[in-house]
């Protein structure tokens, strides 16, 4: 089959012929269609985070069952799958409760520990390939079904675990990155009303159309005036933040209101500094939100197939055109999501 190999760190892509995946007991192979392009497998192409080479990358898959090796479930041959970014155990406390991203287990990431989605194969655990509902045209949206998987469930999960309806009013920080934009379009769903906040001013028109009520940079001298505003001076009931740098958690903090929600979804690493006695005084929370569950992801694939949300995705292109790609998103230069059709 012919795969997109990473060689090394930072290296680009070679485009190579490579033997097609048998599966083992307990995998089964799909044909891939397409794979969604974000910033998080561009970390693994940049170098940013390590993995053993060759590998190949990408977890936002549409493909179609080719070969199972094992009790298969509801996956026959030829069954449209997409699949659940996390090798989780399917055994642990975590994983009976439907919490997979807190496996006891955890086993790593489709793309980095096991090879991924730039190939025309994909072999992986059954129960990582999750069906596609018949109610989606998959075959007409191939990179708007495939990116659901995470574009779409990840803000999907925020909503949820930070408990946000339609009474709160919600600030996004990064709203006009991949996941930014379709946290907007989440929102906006479910009327609850938000505001973009992104360094990338070129972004806001898009974010606006995508249901920010306006789009502001964390650098504007105006930014605590216009929250001002938009809160009738109450601040912000929810601050989500896929930055998650020391600054911009900081800024999130600063500018909750009581009963707030400072939801981190970035994995900089950074430590923050966020006051106790606001914290007290306000009863803030601080909320991690990791990926999704099966569940959710097959919740989100239920709101594609209803209509009700549909992924943005502005760029789509080939194997040849897939370094390019990974430059623009290197620079933040996507709107909304961007893929690869194999
Ligand atoms: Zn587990």
């Amino acid at each position: 089959m012919k795969a997109l190999l990473l060689n090394g760190p930072g290296k680009p892509f070679s485009i190579e012929t490579i033997e097609d995946p048998t599966p083992e007991k307990g995998y089964a192979v799909a044909k891939v269609l397409a794979c969604g392009s974000g910033l998080t497998i561009q970390h693994v192409k940049a170098g940013r985070i390590i993995v053993d080479y060759p590998r190949i990358i990408g977890h936002e898959i549409i493909g179609e069952i080719v070969e199972i090796n094992g009790e298969s479930g509801d996956l026959v041959i030829g069954s449209p799958v997409t699949a659940f970014f996390y090798l989780t155990c399917g055994h642990c406390r975590w994983c009976n409760i439907d919490r997979e991203t807190l496996c006891d287990n955890f086993k790593g990431y489709i793309g980095r520990e096991i090879d991924g989605g730039y190939s025309e194969f994909i072999k992986l655990p059954i129960e990582n390939f999750i069906k596609i509902p018949q109610a989606i045209d998959y075959k007409n949206n191939l990179l708007e079904t495939a990116v659901v998987c995470d574009a779409v469930a990840t803000p999907l999960k925020v909503i949820k675990k930070a408990r946000i309806n339609s009474f709160d009013k919600v600030g996004v920080i990064g709203a006009g990155g991949g996941l930014g934009i379709h946290m907007l379009k989440m929102l906006n769903l479910n009327n609850i009303s938000s505001i973009g906040i992104d360094t990338k001013t070129e972004k806001f028109e898009v974010c606006n159309r995508n249901g920010a009520e306006f789009s502001i940079s964390p650098m504007d001298n105006d930014l605590k005036n216009k929250i001002n505003e938009f809160s009738k001076g109450c601040d912000l009931d929810v601050v989500i933040d896929f930055v998650s740098s020391k600054s911009s958690l900081e800024l999130g903090a600063s500018i909750l209101g009581k009963g707030g929600r400072l939801v981190t979804l970035g994995g900089s690493g950074e430590n923050f500094l966020a006051n106790s006695s606001d914290m007290l005084v306000k009863e803030l929370e601080l909320i991690g939100s990791r990926y999704c569950t099966k569940q959710e992801l097959k919740e989100s694939l239920d709101l594609f197939a209803r209509g009700l949300i549909k992924p943005l995705v502005s760029i789509k292109t080939n194997f040849n055109g897939a370094e390019e790609l990974h430059n623009k998103i290197e620079i933040g230069e996507i709107t909304g999501r961007a893929g690869i059709l194999i």
